[in-house]
């Protein structure tokens, strides 16, 4: 092996202190330490005066001294591996700022632009360029576009029209609080004690929402909220928005457009009893992304209804006032729950001023849980789905259920249905 402090040392083995012609590992140790290691250099995008000239986002350039044939002519470079580790190279990297002009790349289509490393001789001449790409699939910008593009090309059927009702009561509002749907998701009995797939989650989820609906008195308004994890996987790929796998059923598409049926299917029955229906999607840690699609899509459905608002929600807390309360919903990943109560005082801060009783909705834990801070009630809640392989392997074990919450304009929440999975799956 050839040491690269002593290049005149060739022998076997790794050079070491005892050796005469390489006599102290501390030499090597700093040297190693003073070599700048290959490695990327991030622009930052909003600095960046070229950016919009397609330069990569993230740009490096690795400037080397070529390793040479006797002649002089540079040897054929087949990765960077054995490049940098090369003993006769000399490698310095330098700030891709200062070269701006060597990374005006582009991307293929279908691919958007991550990145671009340009490896550069001594003479300054560019030897080669690797230019890093991601699906632009994975851009939830994208996700919208193609979603909008759907919509407009192949109009999907006009919503229905249901008559209003006659009588209901201006002081009441009613909020069905839809947990984890976790729609997609495969679960096996023999595993896990139950199943649940795609069409299992629709049947439960409306016999669900059918028991609440029949509970509820006529009310000025409905609020249908779903807590986020409606979908179990965040695209086709069987995984979460991070990208922890999961067991799913069917096609992500066919398990969006059932969700999106499902709700379609409660706002059609629940205006048949209420002034007005609001709808709720919170994006979870399961969908973040599809969540934004299925609210696009029900808004699209519902657009030319004025009984029907599809809420707007792009912050992590969805909030509404009615009367002396102040009804919010989060999906419970994001936030701790002793930071809860400051950060809806600082996003509601006119409704918390102006209301008696505040309450959030809270999933992601799919088991019932309640903290009661001064002024505020914070409330984890149960979902309909069973567990999936992994949970039940841990040995998580809760009640299955959905919660249907009467809300007086005055006193504030004056009733709570629980409509546990037994009232209706084994009637
Ligand atoms: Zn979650
Ligand atoms: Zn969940």
């Amino acid at each position: 092996m050839k040491c690269r402090v002593h290049p005149a040392y060739v022998g076997k083995g790794k050079p070491r202190s005892k050796n005469p012609k390489c006599v102290c590992s501390k030499i090597h140790a700093q040297a190693e330490k003073r070599k700048p290691k290959a490695r990327k250099w991030s622009i930052d995008v909003e600095d960046d005066p070229l950016a919009f000239l397609e330069t990569a986002p993230e740009a490096e350039i690795v400037t080397t001294d070529l390793p040479r044939f006797s002649n002089g002519r540079p040897k054929p470079i087949i990765n960077r591996e054995p490049l940098l580790e090369s003993a006769d190279s000399f490698i310095e990297a330098t700030l891709a700022q200062k070269h701006p002009e060597l990374h005006q790349v582009r991307a293929p289509e279908g691919y958007r632009l991550r990145g671009a490393s340009t490896l550069v001789d001594g003479a300054g001449n560019v030897v080669q360029q690797w230019v890093k790409t991601a699906k632009v699939q994975d851009d939830p910008a994208f996700l919208v576009e193609i979603c909008k593009a759907a919509i407009l090309a192949d109009p999907i059927p006009a919503a229905p029209v249901v008559k209003k009702p006659k009588a209901t009561a201006a002081e009441l509002e009613v909020a069905v609080v839809i947990g984890d749907a976790h729609f997609g998701m495969l679960s096996w009995a023999r595993e896990t004690g139950d199943d649940w797939d795609v069409n299992i989650a629709r049947r439960v989820h409306l016999s669900a929402i059918r028991q609440a609906l029949s509970l509820a008195p006529p009310s000025s308004r409905l609020l249908l909220i779903n807590l986020g994890d409606a979908v179990h996987s965040d695209g086709n790929n069987a995984q979460t928005t991070a990208g922890t796998r999961v067991d799913v059923d069917s096609r992500w598409a066919k398990v969006v457009e059932i969700f999106v049926q499902t709700m379609n299917t409660a706002i059609t029955e629940g205006l048949a009893n209420h002034d007005h229906v609001e709808v709720v999607n919170i994006p979870g840690n399961h969908d973040s992304q599809t969540a934004l699609m299925i609210r696009m899509i029900l808004a699209a459905y519902w657009r030319d209804n004025p009984r029907v608002t599809v809420a707007d929600n792009l912050k992590t807390v969805w909030g509404h006032q009615f009367g002396n309360s102040l009804i919010c919903a989060m999906h419970g990943d994001k936030t701790r729950l002793n930071n809860i109560p400051s950060l809806i005082a600082e996003d509601f801060r006119k409704e918390w001023g102006n209301t008696k009783h505040t309450v959030i909705y809270a999933g992601h834990l799919h088991h019932s849980r309640k903290q009661e801070f001064p002024g505020i009630e914070v409330e984890y809640f149960r979902v309909l789905c069973p567990k999936d392989s992994w949970h039940a392997s841990e040995g998580y074990r809760s009640k299955r259920s959905l919660r249907c919450d009467i809300w007086h304009r005055e006193y504030g929440r004056v009733t709570m249905h629980e409509i546990g999975i037994e009232q209706f799956e084994h009637a």
